[in-house]
Parts: C-alpha cells; sequence; structure tokens
C-alpha cells in the first residue's frame, strides 16, 4: 500500500501578514519539485488563512468549534474556515488539549464537525513524558484514538502521533519508537474498519527538522510530518519537503 506522503506545518500562534511571503517561498519550492512533491500543508493562524490561500500553497487551520454558527464569542466554526479558504484542520493538539481542557469527546466532536463542512481532519494524539516512562505511552494513544477519531464520518481523516514530550524540547523518540507507535496506530484504526486503516496517512510530529526528516520519513507507518517550529521559516520548511523525494 503506497500512502502519499503529507508535511504540514503548524505556525500556532506566530505570524504577521509579513509571515505570507514565508508561505509565497514555500509555494515557490513544492513548485519547483514537480511531481515528485509531497503533499504540502501549511496552518497559520486564523488571522491569515483567508489571504494565504489566495497562494498555492493548501492551507488549514488549528483548530475549530463544534457547531456551525451562534452564541459562542470569539469561536471559528469549520463552515467558516472553509469559507475562508482553509481545506484542512487541526484538532486535538496537545497544546489544546492542555491549554484550553480539551478531552477525547469534544476532539471527536470538532472532528465530526470539520469532516461535516468537507475538511481534511487531521487528529492528534501522543503521550506525555511521565506516561511514556510509565510504560502506558500505548495504552493512552489507543484510549486517545478510541475517544478522538469519528470512525462512523465520512471523509478524509489523518492521524498525528505528536508525543508532548517531543514537541518543541529538539527530543525525539528513537526511530524504533516512532515506528512501532505507528503501526500500533494503524492496527487501531484497523480495529473499526481495515479498509480505511490502511489508507490513512499518519503523520509525526515532535521536533522535526531538515537534518532528521529522511530517516523519520523513511520510518514504516510514517506517511509525513506535522510540523511546528521548522514550519515557519521556508528555508526549514522546504528542507524537510525535499526530505521526501
Ligand atoms: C507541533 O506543534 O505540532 C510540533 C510538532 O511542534 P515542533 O515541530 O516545534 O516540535
Amino acid at each position: 500500500m503506497t500512502r502519499r506522503k503529507l508535511i504540514a506545518g503548524n505556525w500556532k500562534m506566530n505570524g504577521l501578514n509579513a509571515a505570507l511571503a514565508e508561505i509565497t517561498a514555500i509555494g515557490a519550492g513544492v513548485a519547483a519539485l514537480g511531481a515528485r512533491a509531497p503533499d504540502v500543508l501549511v496552518c497559520p493562524p486564523f488571522t491569515l488563512i483567508s489571504s494565504a490561500a489566495r497562494g498555492e500553497v493548501a492551507i488549514g487551520a488549528q483548530d475549530c468549534h463544534i457547531g456551525v454558527s451562534g452564541a459562542h464569542t470569539g469561536d471559528i466554526s469549520s463552515v467558516m474556515l472553509k469559507d475562508a479558504g482553509a481545506g484542512s484542520v487541526i484538532v486535538g493538539h496537545s497544546e489544546r488539549r492542555a491549554d484550553h481542557g480539551e478531552d477525547d469527546a469534544l476532539v471527536r466532536a470538532k472532528a465530526e464537525a470539520a469532516l461535516a463542512a468537507g475538511l481534511r481532519t487531521i487528529i492528534c494524539v501522543g503521550e506525555t513524558r511521565a506516561e511514556r516512562e510509565a510504560g502506558t505511552a500505548y495504552a493512552v494513544v489507543a484510549r486517545q484514538i478510541a475517544g478522538s477519531v469519528p470512525f462512523a464520518a465520512q471523509g478524509t481523516i489523518v492521524i498525528a502521533y505528536e508525543p508532548v514530550w517531543a514537541i518543541g524540547t529538539g527530543l525525539t523518540p528513537t526511530n524504533d519508537d516512532i515506528a512501532a507507535m505507528h503501526g500500533a496506530i494503524r492496527a487501531e484504526l484497523a480495529r473499526s474498519d481495515a479498509a480505511r486503516a490502511a489508507v490513512t496517512q499518519i503523520l509525526y510530529g515532535g521536533s522535526v527538522k531538515p537534518g532528521n526528516a529522511r530517516e523519520i520519513l523513511a520510518l514504516a507507518d510514517v506517511d509525513g510530518a506535522l510540523v511546528g517550529g521548522a514550519s515557519l521559516k521556508a528555508a526549514d520548511f522546504l528542507g524537510i519537503i525535499n526530505a521526501c523525494v
């Protein structure tokens, strides 16, 4: 089974209008790769989606509300994201789970709303350092998959395995640990729908850089990367994109 690689950038709460030039440069670099290029996605803050979506790079968002519209001050719905030009959305990032108390049920509801709006939906899972050290990483991730993934929903679901302790720290699991967890995630998905599990992209996220991307992206069941810090500058992000070629 050949799954196309997806390299997705999560800009988090970074990026003013001037940073749109980075997305333009990313687009130029991807265009230069022609048919060899992987799927590329940039998820800037909400404020840049509309402008960024006028360019050549696929644009996504970092979160959405579970509803379509209504009295939810400060929230953005998946329908609004789609209307602004986003084609994808990240849900359940560990920073949202930690900073906003988002649990699996809420993440699943967000994923359902996003899929209903026609957005490719990237669902994040991953254990903390304490959970890894306690030997419960697989159980934690399996529980997050079971609770956060709307198995019955139609549409494109992508899973991002992001060990919390590897995000923004410069630390990464061993290659064997990444491959083993990705295999376990695919097996967990297959318990609900084997055919869908076989085509679902599973991304690794956590301190992916140009220097380690090639070896990580070559691992079994790693279908791409979700990249934070190294997605902010076109040169770094293109270094990771080029590692797919
Ligand atoms: C992320 O925030 O999804 C992430 C993987 O961050 P970083 O690449 O900076 O570790």
